[in-house]
């Protein structure tokens, strides 16, 4: 029997106003080679400035991976030659990286599973390619995008241990505000690198590494379709190649590139035009105290709160929706309450209508203001769910929509026996049927009296004065 094990190398572009070494703006731009300068086109003699903001991003991360930070980092050419790379080497870290013995607890089916994380490095982007037939073109805009590179160590068993880690990762990246980590405009990338092994073998298998898938989705089908085709290898006796591969998603499939490079091929050795960055603690300790509570952390404290898990996990999902929901709780709505109107009205609203937590209407404080009319009966739970969706439709508050409905329940006490009196004077004939015995007539009375209150009479009021009142007739 054999099993798979797997390790990770995840590409993320940061989010900076300009490049790693180079003023050229990071953003997007769908003109090809807009955003360059001599030094992203590698002209002779430049010089690489480091970029602050991706050193203050790459450590925020490396604190919140639980990496260690040194007092000094470096960076280093790493040699090769292809057409993206107009330097013919890429900066990136591998003598002294930005973290180092990290790790990130999943849970995994009720278990928690400790990711050890090797280290975390940062880099510049590579040009993007755009193959045709016959020749290919090459767009600068990317290349000295800033890079982290988290590598994990092999410690994955399977396709569900490796999703929950980059769902996790993706999230924390979020919450850092270090990257939009959209899988879609390519800011997150993930090499999976699987060998197989038998349970009773004391050193690891053989690896492929499988590059640059850009989907979750694929990654999961990357790993199922390796797993299954090293197992057939290795079962009918053969050997799995150490191989750099890709997915193929249109065929769902993975086909080699080339045989694997060894750190040693690339000549790695120390950028000379960089010198040492030295890293003072007061500087990491402001980087660490900048770091948000995390999304595992604030789902242990809702579910704590009484919210259900399956709701928690939603809450936190996006920062923007559990801030929105922790406001509520500062402002002292019940927790439970408050995340049932979030995970149902307020996000279903978001959905049909395509509109972040930001985008909509509707406050924290007015939510909870919502929440304390239904709690002290000034409107129903029914008519509650109406006022949330018009506030948001109508973008006006629940007061506001309360006051133009006239929807304020009755709920004096005074008033509803005025009214109770009114109904029980004008039907003295049904009183009498209640008094010789047959009690369900009360349901008549009660018709009656929420009808002469135009709705509005609070129904448990209403219902213990009426049998107060018919006690004494
Ligand atoms: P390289 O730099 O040559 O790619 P590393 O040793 O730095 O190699 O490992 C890169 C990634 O490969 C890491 O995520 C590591 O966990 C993973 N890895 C290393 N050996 C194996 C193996 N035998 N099976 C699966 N993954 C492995
Ligand atoms: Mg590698």
């Amino acid at each position: 029997m054999y099993k798979a094990v797997i390790g990770l190398e995840v590409h993320c572009e940061l989010k900076t106003k300009s490049k790693m070494f180079s003023p050229s703006l990071n953003e997007y731009n769908p003109s090809p080679n807009q955003n360059i300068s001599v030094i992203d086109l590698a002209f002779p003699g430049i010089l690489p400035l480091p970029n602050k903001e991706a050193i203050r991003k790459a450590i925020k991360l490396s604190l919140a991976l639980n990496c260690e930070v040194p007092n000094e980092v470096m960076f280093d050419r790493k040699n090769y030659y292809y057409a993206d790379l107009p330097k013919g080497y890429q900066l990136t870290q591998m003598t002294k990286p930005f973290g180092k013995n990290g790790y990130l607890d999943i849970n995994v089916q009720d278990k928690i599973k400790r990711v050890t994380i090797h280290q975390l490095h940062l880099e510049e982007d590579s040009a993007s390619l755009d193959h045709h037939d016959g020749y290919s073109l090459i767009d600068y805009n990317r290349a000295g995008i800033p890079l982290v590179e988290i590598v994990t160590d092999p410690v994955f068993n399977n396709e569900n241990e490796v999703i929950e880690f980059l769902e996790n990762l993706r999230s924390i990246i979020k919450y850092c505000d270090i990257s939009d980590a959209s899988s879609d405009k390519g800011e997150l990338r993930v090499d999976v690198n699987i060998s197989m092994m038998k349970e009773t073998d004391t050193e690891l298998g053989i690896r492929a590494e499988i590059k640059n898938i850009n989907s979750f989705n694929s990654v999961k089908e990357t790993i199922l379709y390796e797993i299954k085709r090293q197992r057939e290898i290795l079962e009918g006796g053969g050997k799995v190649k150490q191989e750099t591969r890709r997915w193929v998603d249109e065929e769902k499939v993975t086909v080699g590139m080339r045989e694997k490079i060894e750190a040693v091929d690339y000549k790695y050795y120390v950028e000379p035009n960089i010198p040492v960055v030295k890293l003072d603690n007061e500087f990491i300790n402001e980087i660490k105290e900048s770091i948000p509570v995390l999304p595992q952390e604030r789902l242990q404290k809702y579910i704590s709160l009484g919210v259900m898990v399956k709701d928690a996990k939603t809450l936190v999902k996006t920062k923007e929706v559990s801030d929105y929901f922790e406001e509520t709780l500062r402002l002292g709505a019940d927790a439970k309450e408050a995340s049932n109107w979030i995970t149902t009205r307020i996000l279903g609203f978001m959905n049909t209508k395509n509109k972040t937590i930001n985008e909509i209407y509707t406050t924290p404080q007015m939510l909870v203001s919502l929440i304390n009319m239904i709690k002290s009966s000034k409107i129903s739970t029914q008519q509650g769910k109406e006022v949330l969706e018009l506030s948001l439709t109508e973008e006006k508050t629940p007061e506001e929509i309360v006051k133009e409905k006239g929807m304020e329940q009755i709920s004096d006490d005074n008033v509803i026996r005025e009214l109770v009196n009114k109904v029980l004077d004008e039907n003295k004939a049904q009183v009498d049927t209640y008094k010789g015995g047959k009690t369900n007539i009360v349901g008549f009375f009660v018709g009656q009296i929420l009808k002469a209150s135009g709705g509005k009479a609070n129904p448990s009021t209403t219902n213990k004065i009426l049998m107060e009142e018919l006690e004494k007739r």
